[in-house]
């Protein structure tokens, strides 16, 4: 095992990104992280963006 103390490579101290939650867009599978603009909606939040909202809307079996 490496020693992270030192790299300040994997978690700058300065971000608290590990701190957001995160979920798995239903469109795309791809993880997205909290926003600022979701605070008050994320429980309702599915996807990572608009553009993955408007595709799952309109053509699920598109391929
Ligand atoms: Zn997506």
């Amino acid at each position: 095992m490496f020693s992270l103390k030192n790299t300040g490579i994997d978690m700058p101290p300065n971000r608290k990104k590990e701190n957001l939650p995160q979920k798995d867009c239903l469109h795309c599978g791809r993880p997205f992280s909290w926003r600022k603009k979701w605070e008050k909606c994320w429980e309702e939040v599915k996807y990572c963006g608009e553009r993955c909202r408007r595709q799952a809307r309109s053509g699920r079996k598109k391929q």
